[in-house]
């Protein structure tokens, strides 16, 4: 679109019950408001597909607010300065705004914009992925919550996705023998033969708890979780006496309505004397200039590599948010909303 007086938006305008539904979301053309003083107008180039988009959409419990019916659907998003009436930005600065839409313009107060770093020879991609909320997720999972130490066992479920493939290879900088679990014999292939990842299990395919058991028979010492569900419960039944288990995500629930329930033998976390950890990133931003220089360092040395999966159109940010649900995304997935 290159009229920017309106603008393409996503609003909700329903609940989803289960997996998003046709008219969930709702694609509409609007007139863009003025830029009024130290306001800017952005234009969205990509635009995050996460897993907690379906959480934002529903009423649960959560640790932000539920997105309101009627409202533009919230984002992550990197965007370029198209028009600025800041002393802080120019035209053509990339920028990450702390109240991004799923939509082509949004017209903010500069103060609510972060500066965006692009990294020499490295795709702008990599500021959704690596160099963003999954990269930094990874790192705080691993290093701070986790805390794994050289030589220990480490496990990650949903290990071929964005924040999975990133937590195992920083466990194994670090020196730990890593095991990961994902769906289907080419994503636990990419573990094993280019992430350097020690074993990976086909969830679709093998026992999880009887794989687990037989590939890490002194127990797991630290565990990153996903998923939930059956994949946590198999993880719980193989740790280590006094094993961590850092609880990033629970994506197989997101689209069942109701609490989810807890792990099925949880009296394993008293006889074991686990630590499970539940943490969320928003709370750890002030880690990330020494998380993304580490990974920095790894990627440009070739020992941390990643995938970035673009999706065409702001228009099918719908259907990409299904992709997660279905285990198609192949590495950090997001919308390519309009070109630099
Ligand atoms: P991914 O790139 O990992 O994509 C999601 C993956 O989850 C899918 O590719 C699929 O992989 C797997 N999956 C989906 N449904 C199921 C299921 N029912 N059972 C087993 N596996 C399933 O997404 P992200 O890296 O963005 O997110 C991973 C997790 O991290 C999510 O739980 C997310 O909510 C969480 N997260 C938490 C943050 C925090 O601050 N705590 C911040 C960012 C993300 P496969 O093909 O292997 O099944």
């Amino acid at each position: 679109m290159t009229d920017t007086t309106e603008r393409r938006v996503f609003r909700l305008m329903r609940r989803p019950s289960g997996e998003l539904g046709d008219g969930d979301l709702v694609l509409s053309r609007e007139a863009l408001a003025d830029i009024l003083d130290d306001e800017v107008r952005i234009r969205t180039l990509l635009l995050s597909i996460d897993p907690s988009n379906r959480i934002w959409m529903s009423d649960a419990d959560q640790y932000m607010p539920p997105v309101a019916i009627g409202a533009p659907m919230r984002g992550v998003t990197l965007a370029v300065i198209e028009e600025s009436r800041s002393s802080k930005f120019s035209p053509g600065d990339i920028v990450t705004p702390l109240d991004g839409e799923w939509a082509s313009h949004q017209v903010l107060p500069a103060s609510r914009l972060a500066r965006a770093r692009p990294r020499e020879g490295i795709p702008l991609s990599a500021l959704m992925s690596i160099f963003g909320p999954p990269g930094l997720t990874a790192h705080v999972g691993m290093v701070e919550i986790a805390g794994v130490k050289e030589g220990e066992t480490v496990t990650v479920s949903a290990a071929a996705g964005a924040v999975g493939s990133v937590a195992g290879q920083i466990a194994k900088a670090r020196g730990c023998r890593v095991i990961g679990i994902a769906g289907g014999p080419e994503k636990c292939a990419w573990l094993t033969d280019e992430l350097g990842f020690d074993a990976a299990i086909d969830y679709k395919r093998y026992d999880v708890g009887t794989e687990l058991a037989r590939l890490a028979p002194d127990g797991i010492h630290a565990h990153f979780e996903n998923v939930g569900g059956a994949i946590l419960d198999a993880a719980i039944a193989n740790m280590a006496e006094g094993g961590r288990i850092a609880l990033c995500g629970l994506v197989s629930t997101y689209n069942e309505g109701g609490p989810v329930p807890g792990p099925r033998e949880f009296q394993r976390v008293l006889m074991h004397r686990l630590t499970i950890r539940g943490f969320i990133v928003l709370d750890h931003f002030a880690r990330a200039r020494e998380a993304f220089a580490e990974i920095e360092e790894l990627a440009r040395s070739g020992r941390l590599k990643w995938r970035d999966h673009i999706v065409e159109g702001l228009e099918n940010a719908p259907d990409a948010l299904s992709l997660l649900f279905a285990g198609k995304n192949s590495g950090k997935l997001m919308v390519r909303v309009s070109d630099r």
